[in-house]
């Protein structure tokens, strides 16, 4: 639903927060998140308005959605279809027969006073998904439920400091995102999950946005709200040093407060690591957590009070009158299950087995955000190792300095196969790929384009080479006598001058392979 200002109570506790360190040693924390994704429908759930995002305030209306009395809804069945998948996708059980039930509740961006969602009769449920943690290991997340609702039209508050409701001159509210399918997947409570409670919520929402992408069913933008995520945390005491003990386990959950909103992979980390440092200092000051919704703030990495939130709280739920249930043919869901794609977890095993990346380099790939870009490079003639080195490496390390992401660099995989290809030529060395990728980078065109512009290429007339060769090993004949001495690594500072002498056109692999055939054929 929407964050309704119901009523405003202070989250008391002291201003300060506990140390991440002094948290996990006293606490155990729980987690529990619940992700909205905004389907990629043409049209609304239960009418035939476009879905489109961006277009002018209330020009994606009509009766349906806007509530206008006698109007009827008919239910989207790619939406049904795109929920089937995503519960099939998580490994609940589908229903045979549920039902949409209406969420009762008075608020300006909802115009028919209640929300089309589903309650105790959830499309999919009872779950689970494998996430990939950073050390290698697997967190297995249980899943609650994943049901079917519709989106609230959006309100935006003019005038005053906040942008939030108090304060503000007026209202304006825009009710083209009325009435867009909605799926929200609910978390059981994660236990033990121990001090990597903030990289769990983080690597499960990423797990989640993968899944959902390969499906194919939404465009999961974060930055655009097709995928938000509400965390919720709590902790209660810690029983020894083991998250996972049957001790622990039995310990009674403690007070959640659910943090609205979070829209970014790395929020969600924060917000679950500054809520778990803030409940301990409330706790160990001897005061109790209230129950509320609390609001992220990105930019002072904080979360404040939001409405106090009960879990009985009273939206008058009954079955909606005007959609007959949904009873999901057992061929049709079948059928579905056949058509998923291979799950993003077993689709990485399998590339990392291909690719013969070890461990370390599938997971800083991974991290990365390349898998993709790999697999279209090597699909292009590259090597697995040479994508991997320019995604991974030298373009990574560019794209997080520029905080943008590595699909929009302006450099394409075939780019990279041809530039990898002429390393593997032999017509670039390294330095001279890094300038042709500067090249590309600024647009200068493909690299075999740069290169030929930019006159680079590595020497490849012997003759030249030797000559090159000859003339350092003549003004060098205490380092030519170390290498014969058997002091092989003497050879490095020669290399250098060779390269220098050549402007570092010359294969350096190469100018090794001269100099030891000259100086000391028997070691080289
Ligand atoms: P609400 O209507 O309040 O949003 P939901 O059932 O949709 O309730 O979601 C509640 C979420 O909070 C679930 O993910 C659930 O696992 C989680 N949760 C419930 N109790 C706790 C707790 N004590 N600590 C942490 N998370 C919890
Ligand atoms: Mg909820
Ligand atoms: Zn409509």
């Amino acid at each position: 639903m929407s964050d309704a200002p119901v009523s405003y109570a202070p989250s008391g506790g002291p201003d300060e927060v506990c140390s991440y360190e002094d948290t996990v040693a006293a606490y155990d924390p729980v987690l529990g998140l619940e992700v909205h994704v905004e389907l990629g429908t043409k049209t609304k759930m239960f009418c035939g308005c476009p879905t489109e995002f961006g277009a002018d305030p209330n020009t994606q209306v009509c009766p349906v959605c806007l509530g206008l009395p006698g109007a009827l809804p008919v239910v989207n069945e790619t939406g049904v279809e795109s929920a089937i998948k995503i519960g099939l996708a998580l490994n609940c059980e589908i229903a045979t027969w549920c039902r949409f039930a209406r969420k009762n509740y008075f608020y300006p961006d909802m115009p028919k006073n209640f929300q089309t969602s589903q309650y105790d009769e959830p499309i999919a449920f009872n779950g689970w998904l494998d996430v990939l943690l950073e050390d290698g290991s697997t967190y297995r997340v249980p899943i609650e439920r994943a049901h079917m609702e519709e989106d609230t039209g959006k309100s935006t508050h003019v005038g005053g400091a906040t942008g939030r409701i108090h304060g503000a001159d007026y209202s304006l509210v825009d009710y083209n995102r009325a009435g867009i399918p909605l799926i929200e997947i609910v978390t059981k409570p994660m236990t033990g999950v121990g001090d990597r409670a903030p990289e769990i919520a983080k690597a499960y929402v990423g797990a989640l946005r993968d899944l959902l992408r390969a499906l194919g069913v939404s465009d999961v933008k974060m930055e655009q709200g097709s995928l938000r995520c509400d965390a919720n945390v709590s902790l209660r005491a810690k029983v020894g040093d083991d998250p996972g003990s049957e001790a622990q386990q039995e310990v009674p959950l403690g007070t959640r407060t659910e943090t609205k909103n979070v829209n970014s992979l790395r929020s969600v980390e924060r917000a679950v690591r500054y809520e778990m440092t803030r409940h301990a200092a409330v706790l160990s000051a001897g005061q109790t957590i209230v129950q509320e919704t609390r609001h992220w703030h990105e930019d002072t990495g904080v979360t404040t009070s939001g409405r106090v939130k009960s879990d009985a709280e009273d939206y008058r739920y009954f079955p909606e009158p005007d959609l007959v249930p949904i009873a999901p043919d057992r061929e049709w869901v079948e059928r579905l299950r056949a058509s998923l794609p291979e799950p993003p977890a077993q689709r990485r095993r399998r590339l990392q087995e291909t690719w013969g990346f070890s461990d370390l380099e599938m997971r800083d790939v991974v991290n990365a955000g390349a898998v993709e870009l790999i697999e279209a490079t090597v699909a292009a003639g590259a090597t697995p190792a040479g994508a991997r080195k320019w995604w991974g490496g030298e373009l990574a390390r560019r794209a997080n300095a520029d905080g943008r992401d590595l699909g929009d660099m302006g450099v394409t995989p075939a780019a990279i196969a041809q530039l990898d290809g002429l390393v593997q030529s032999g017509r670039l060395n390294d330095s001279m790929a890094r300038q042709v990728l500067d090249g590309v980078l600024a647009g200068e065109g493909m690299p075999l384009h740069v290169a030929d512009a930019r006159g680079l290429a590595v020497v490849q007339d012997d003759g030249a080479l030797t000559e090159a060769v000859n003339t350092v090993l003549a003004a060098n004949p205490d380092l030519v006598d170390k290498i014969r001495a058997g002091k092989v690594q003497a050879a490095g500072a020669l290399i250098g001058q060779v390269m220098k002498a050549t402007k570092g056109q010359a294969d350096a692999a190469k100018v090794r392979q001269l100099i030891m055939d000259t100086v000391a054929p028997e070691q080289g």
